[in-house]
C-alpha cells in the first residue's frame, strides 16, 4: 500500500469523511472549499498529539483518533462555534493497516458525534503524531472570547472535573490496574480518551456568557487566563468546585481536590456570566456549577469556607517548564 492507496482507504473513504454541510470540495483537490454560512466569521484552531508526549506510544489507535479529534473541537465549543470541518496531519512509522483501521474509525465515531467532517489533511512518515486543525461558524455578531469577564459577574464551569487528570497514571501504566475499583477506574479512563466538547453549552453562551475557555491545562491556570485577558481577578470557592465521583473513589481527597484544581485534559468550559441567566442555564444545563465570581483586581484567588485565600503552589501543565 503506498501513501495515495492509505489517504484513499483510511480518511477519503472513512465515514468522517462523507457529506458534510458547508463543504462544495472535499478531499481529493490541492485544498478542500468550505463555505462560511453569511454573518459568520471562520474559528479556526489547532491542536497535537505527539507520542511519548502527549500518548504511550501503545495506545490504542481508535482512542487516538477519538481523542485528538475532540480536544481540537473543544476549543470550537469554548468559542461557541458551530462545527463545519477539519484536516488531519498525520506522521506514521509505518503502514499498519489493523491500526489505521481502527484509527480512522476513532476518528470518525468523534466527527459524527461532533457533526464535523473531514475535509483534507498530509500524510507523511517519521516518528508518530498527529495534528487536526478545526474550522467552524461563529455569528459576526456575537463572540465568546477570554477578555470580556465583568465585575461581579458569577463564574461556572460545565462539570465536574480532576477524571482525566486521575486517569492518567492508568494511561502511562504507572500504577497496577487492581488499585481502584474497576468501575471508576473506567470512569476515569473514559474521561481521559473521549473527552465531550460542550458544543451545545458554547452555542447556548453566545451573546450571554461574557468569557469562557475550555480547561484543557488546569482550572486554576486556565482561569487565570480569563482574569489575565479580562484584566479582572477571579475568586474561586474552593468547596464549590465540583470533583468527579470516580475521582473521589481512586484515594485521598486532597489528591482528588489537586486533580480537580491543577489536572488538565477534562475539556470542560470555565466561564463568567451574569447572574441574571443562572436559572435559565443551570435549569438546561444540570451539570453546571457556579465556583465562584468576578471582581476587581488580578490573577485567581483559592478561597477556603471563611473566605481567606488559599495558597496553590502547583497551577497547571506547561510545556518548555
Ligand atoms: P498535496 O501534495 O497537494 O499536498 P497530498 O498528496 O498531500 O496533496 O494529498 C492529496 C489529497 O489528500 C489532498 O486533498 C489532501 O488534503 C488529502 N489528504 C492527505 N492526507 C490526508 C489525511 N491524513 N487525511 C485526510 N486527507 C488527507
Ligand atoms: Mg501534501
Amino acid at each position: 500500500m503506498n501513501e495515495f492507496e492509505l489517504i484513499q482507504h483510511f480518511f477519503t473513504r472513512s465515514a468522517c469523511a462523507q457529506g458534510g454541510e458547508n463543504i462544495p470540495l472535499g478531499i481529493g483537490d490541492d485544498c478542500a472549499l468550505l463555505q462560511i454560512p453569511t454573518g459568520h466569521y471562520c474559528a479556526v484552531s489547532t491542536d497535537s498529539l505527539v507520542s511519548g508526549v502527549h500518548f504511550p506510544k501503545d495506545s490504542p489507535p481508535f482512542l487516538l483518533g477519538q481523542r485528538v479529534l475532540a480536544v481540537a473541537v473543544s476549543d470550537l465549543a469554548a468559542m461557541g462555534a458551530k462545527p463545519l470541518g477539519f484536516t488531519l496531519a498525520i506522521t506514521l512509522e509505518q503502514i499498519d493497516t489493523p491500526w489505521l483501521q481502527a484509527f480512522s474509525e476513532g476518528l470518525s465515531a468523534m466527527a459524527q458525534h461532533c457533526a464535523i467532517a473531514l475535509i483534507g489533511g498530509d500524510t507523511t512518515r517519521g516518528p508518530l503524531a498527529m495534528t487536526v486543525t478545526v474550522m467552524g461558524a461563529v455569528p459576526t455578531h456575537h463572540s465568546l472570547l477570554r477578555s470580556g469577564a465583568q465585575v461581579g459577574d458569577l463564574l461556572c464551569v460545565s462539570g465536574p472535573l480532576g477524571a482525566a487528570a486521575a486517569a492518567l497514571p492508568f494511561v502511562l501504566g504507572q500504577v497496577a490496574a487492581d488499585t481502584v475499583p474497576a468501575e471508576a477506574q473506567q470512569q476515569l479512563l473514559a474521561a481521559y480518551w473521549t473527552p465531550q466538547p460542550q458544543l451545545e453549552l458554547g452555542r447556548w453562551l453566545l451573546g450571554k456568557a461574557s468569557a469562557a475557555l475550555d480547561i484543557s491545562d488546569g482550572l486554576l491556570a486556565d482561569c487565570g487566563h480569563i482574569a489575565k485577558a479580562s484584566k479582572v481577578a477571579l475568586q474561586i470557592e474552593q468547596a464549590r468546585v465540583p470533583i468527579a465521583a470516580a475521582v473521589l473513589r481512586t484515594g485521598g481527597d486532597a489528591d482528588a481536590l489537586q486533580c480537580a484544581l491543577s489536572g488538565g485534559d477534562d475539556y470542560q468550559l470555565a466561564f463568567t456570566i451574569a447572574a441574571s441567566y443562572l436559572e435559565a442555564l443551570q435549569q438546561r444545563f444540570t451539570a453546571v456549577q457556579v465556583i465562584g465570581r468576578v471582581s476587581a483586581g488580578q490573577g485567581v484567588q483559592l478561597l477556603d469556607s471563611a473566605g481567606q485565600s488559599i495558597k496553590c503552589a502547583h497551577l497547571g501543565y506547561q510545556h518548555f517548564q
